[in-house]
């Protein structure tokens, strides 16, 4: 049996799709928070079940029977997701399953990125029980951009303090189908992939996005503290702010920019081509 957390999120739902193009769905089961909110999933075959990560016998109930597990990473502060991937993990490892995938970060283990030490803490007690396991690198979702193109499309410039770093995109569908490919599929075993598009600079995004929009995108490059009072004044949360700038130092020191190709590797594809990524998010 194939278990995925997460399901009612925007990554997991996209996995439990995939998975049901390939598996039965008496073989899919998903833990979630609100099985209300899976009724739709239920009506088709698929086993739901509740749980919380801050709750461990509720996750105890959740894996109990499941063959494969695929751990979707929490959102939340950092103290909040070591705590809550820990307790899956450690469920994960009473319920005796035999695989456990769980998405990551890119380059995780070395990243200097604020969201990296809740990655950094799964991986290595995913490691530490000594179950196979996948480790899924994602990289930035494109859909991460999808505020700076409205703006554009308002005609705002492409603001970034990110300079020349460069960043491996992709879809959330790409990484959805490669954490269902690596579930259902063989040969992933104790496997770490670095799941990253063509790297990229914003001056290359922002005139893919101009290509598709049919216009001429403006790069406005700022510092840290111009960034963060253009946010501001675009009105973004003050308190998401730190975060963003953050990413914009980070992407600036090529913390993202990681070139591989692993999605080859798992899809047998590479990541969706820009534009058509582009054009599927544009014009959704
Ligand atoms: P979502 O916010 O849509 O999904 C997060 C999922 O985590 C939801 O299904 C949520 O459950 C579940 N969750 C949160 N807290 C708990 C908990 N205490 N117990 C059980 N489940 C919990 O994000 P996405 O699907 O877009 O992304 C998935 C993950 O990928 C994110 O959580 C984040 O870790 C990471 N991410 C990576 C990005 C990147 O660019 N690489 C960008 C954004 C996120 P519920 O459905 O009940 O809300």
């Amino acid at each position: 049996k194939y278990l995925v957390t997460g399901a009612t999120g925007q990554l997991g739902s996209k996995v439990v799709e995939a998975l049901l193009t390939s598996v039965p769905a008496e073989q899919v089961a998903v833990s979630v928070r609100n099985p209300a909110k899976a009724e739709g999933l239920r009506a088709r075959g698929v086993d739901v079940r509740q749980a919380d990560f801050d709750d461990p016998s509720s996750l105890d109930q959740a894996f109990a029977g499941v063959d494969r597990l695929l751990i979707i990473s929490a959102d939340g502060d950092n103290e909040t997701r070591i705590r809550q991937h820990k307790n899956a993990v450690e469920a994960a490892a009473r319920a005796k399953v035999g695989f456990i995938a769980y998405t990551s970060l890119a380059n995780a283990a070395n990243s200097h990125l604020q969201l990296a030490p809740p990655h950094q803490a799964a991986e290595k007690a995913i490691l530490d029980t000594g179950i196979p396991y996948t480790i899924l690198r994602n990289n930035w979702y494109l859909e991460n951009e999808l505020s700076t193109i409205q703006a554009v499309q308002a005609g705002a410039p492409w603001v970034t303090s990110a300079g020349e770093g460069r960043v491996g995109w992709a879809l959330r569908q790409d990484y959805a189908d490669a954490a269902a490919a690596v579930l259902t599929g063989s040969g992933h075993e104790n496997m770490i992939y670095e799941l990253s598009g063509k790297l990229l600079s914003q001056e290359e995004l922002a005139a893919a996005v101009g290509a598709v929009l049919g216009k001429e995108v403006k790069v406005q490059q700022v510092d840290d503290a111009a960034y963060a009072d253009i946010m501001k004044g675009a009105g973004v949360p003050e308190f998401i702010i730190p975060m963003l700038v953050g990413i914009q130092q980070g992407i600036r020191d090529g913390e993202l920019a990681v070139e591989s190709q692993d999605f080859e590797k798992v899809l047998g594809r590479p990541a969706t081509p820009l534009h058509t990524a582009l054009e599927q998010l544009i014009n959704r």
